[in-house]
């Protein structure tokens, strides 16, 4: 029967495909593809982890059967011998090994998709008793998780798809399809580092039950360039494995087994969503100047060094945010040291000026905590109660671990010696930190020079992100060449909406007076001081703000690349000349937004 469940739109475009259920565990498992000739491996680790549970429980067993009945109830007992037979249940094992060969999921993947095939057979379950077995099933399941940690493989970065074969065809005529189809991902969240592997995976589109406009995890999806929606609240729950699902990433919605009617109309919209495509990529080596003749930067963001690949081919003249903190993320899955070190660091900034044939590249120094945790999950159990967007989080984080923070700057003034490198820090906000930073890059400097390490000269940038930075910027600029706002944080500090928090999302306002405000002045104070500024925060990339912005006076936009051509196109078609009076409206209206519409804006 077809459904809808509704959602935030992220990331434009329209997805159908079968759903992949992406489960989270209270273990914090990787999800990745293997490669067909690593199957067996990865059914043995599953063994080899079941043996060992179930050697686990019959030591338990035998110790209870050694205790007294008031030491040991009666119920442990059976408890265990629950937990024994649900270890050897033939479908956890048929199924874990189903998603290991067909769909060439690594094992925890396996393991915990089949669980939620199995709990929700348990959920639909007449019986009280049976129903509850669930809970032991999680238990088992996580037995499992723990027994396999570290006999991961190491991450292959190649797409699932196994090869279809003459039996499918002849098996199953519905085999075809289920293999052939694009995957779309569902899942009830995924954290920034689950992103950046499924970025080199082939999905076509994902949804996540929880998230805002511009939690990290949207901002990954986007800078994947395929549709998305968050906030779907309990898609997670109400799509089956392997349903039929269309993703609109428009409208923000997600509909479930549509009739043919359906797949028809939005078969339609996607091939149109192709052709506007097409049509602005003609756009891609013209340069981006407004019909007055004004030059504006299109800049790119990006969160790893291979993405100036995208960069360079949407025409992108540099990077303005290298989100570097994604060097430091999800480094277990991948058998990786939990932190790359100086080496490691100057190799992958090197590679991004590489990337960039000659093209500057602004290097965010890391900008870890909040939701973008280092590994593992975002919030600790004993944290739960704190508002991490308002803890230890980017530049505090790295004052707070000078050591880790003198081998980031150390890193990229080495790879400043191979181009033009720009050193961005987040989220400063008193002088003190402004002072510290300083002295923490002095040091390394001067450490490089002690070591006769080749280094380079750096300008140097400060985000503003916090209303206390946008509020004093002239201590700002005493010190720092270049700001860069970052708006998807002013937003959230400014309007104390957690970014990522889809019960808040509609709170979430770019378009808020003060927000607009902070930007426009942020933009003028630069301007009086002869000092660079560029946006880098969503706001960028959303065509629904580029008029406004170059009213503002804007000539510099940090986004993904997927988002470049069709700024460009609201670029060439400006006319900043004719911005002035209507920006200064759109400053000090109640209601800008009514304002922004496109039939509202000078044309
Ligand atoms: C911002 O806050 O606008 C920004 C660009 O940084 P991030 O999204 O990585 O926090
Ligand atoms: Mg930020």
């Amino acid at each position: 029967m077809t459904f809808a469940v509704h959602g935030l739109p992220v990331a434009r475009g329209i997805a159908i495909g079968r759903a992949v259920l992406v489960v989270s565990s209270r273990i914090d498992v990787a999800h990745y593809f293997i490669k067909p000739e690593e199957v067996e491996t990865e059914i043995d680790r599953v063994r080899i982890a079941r043996n060992a549970v179930a050697e686990e429980l019959q030591k338990l067993q035998a110790s209870v059967a050694l205790m007294g009945p008031n030491d040991a109830p009666h119920e442990l007992a059976a408890l265990l011998e629950v937990h024994l037979m649900l270890l050897q249940d033939e479908v956890l094992t048929s199924g874990v090994k189903h998603w290991i060969v067909e769909r060439l999921y690594n094992a925890e993947w396996a393991l915990t998709t089949q669980l939620e095939v199995v709990a929700r057979q348990f959920d639909e379950m007449e019986d009280e008793y049976l129903r509850e077995r669930k809970a032991d099933l999680e238990q088992v399941v996580e037995r499992l998780l723990h027994r396999m940690k570290g006999t991961a493989a190491v991450l292959a970065p190649t797409p699932p798809r196994r090869k279809r074969t003459a039996e499918d065809d002849e098996s199953d005529p519905t085999a075809r399809d289920a293999i052939d189809a694009p995957l779309v991902l569902i899942a009830h969240d995924l954290s920034p580092a689950d992103m950046l592997q499924f970025k080199k995976s082939v999905f076509a589109g994902f949804v996540t039950d929880v998230g805002g406009r511009t939690s990290h995890t949207a901002i990954v999806a986007r800078s994947m360039d395929i549709p998305a929606v968050v906030g779907a609240r309990s898609a997670s729950q109400l799509v089956r494995q392997d349903d039929w699902v269309i993703i609109d990433g428009d409208a923000g919605v997600v509909i479930v087994d549509p009739s043919p009617i359906i797949l028809a109309d939005y078969g339609f919209k996607q091939r149109q969503g192709d052709l506007e495509r097409g049509r602005l990529a003609r756009l891609r080596h013209k340069p981006a100047v407004t019909l007055d003749g004004q030059k504006v930067d299109l800049l790119a963001n990006i969160e790893m060094p291979e993405d100036t690949l995208n960069a360079v081919k949407a025409g992108a003249v540099g990077v303005g945010l290298f989100r570097s903190e994604f060097l430091f993320m999800g480094r277990e899955a991948q058998r990786l040291t939990r932190l790359p070190d100086e080496e490691e660091q100057y190799q992958a900034y090197r590679r991004a000026i590489e990337g960039m044939q000659g093209m500057p590249v602004t290097i965010r120094t890391i900008d870890v905590g909040a939701d973008k945790p280092l590994d593992g999950r975002a919030v600790r159990d004993d944290e739960a109660h704190l508002n991490p967007a308002l803890g230890l989080r980017a530049i505090r984080w790295s004052l707070a671990d000078p050591a880790m923070f003198l081998t980031q700057i150390r890193a990229i003034l080495r790879a400043a010696a191979h181009g033009e490198i720009l050193m961005l820090i987040p989220m400063l906000a008193h002088a003190s930190e402004i002072r510290q930073t300083l002295a923490l890059i002095d040091f390394a400097r001067a450490e490089l020079d002690n070591r006769g390490v080749v280094h380079g000269k750096v300008k140097l940038g400060a985000m503003i992100e916090v209303p206390a930075a946008a509020l004093t910027l002239k201590i700002f600029l005493k010190h720092f060449d270049f700001l860069s706002i970052g708006t998807n944080d002013l937003i959230q500090y400014t309007l104390a909406i957690d970014r990522a928090d889809e019960s808040v999302a509609h709170l979430y306002d770019p378009a808020h007076p003060a927000v607009l405000r902070l930007v426009a002045e942020t933009i003028a104070e630069c301007q009086r001081q002869g000092k660079g500024v560029s946006v880098c925060g969503e706001m960028a990339g959303d065509v629904a703000f580029t008029r406004l912005l170059l009213g503002m006076g804007l000539r510099s936009f940090s986004m993904h690349p997927s988002q470049i051509l069709a700024v460009k196109q609201e670029v060439l078609r400006a006319d900043t000349s004719k911005l002035d009076a209507w920006t200064q409206q759109v400053l000090e209206a109640d209601d800008p937004a009514a304002l922004l519409a496109p039939a509202a804006a000078p044309q």
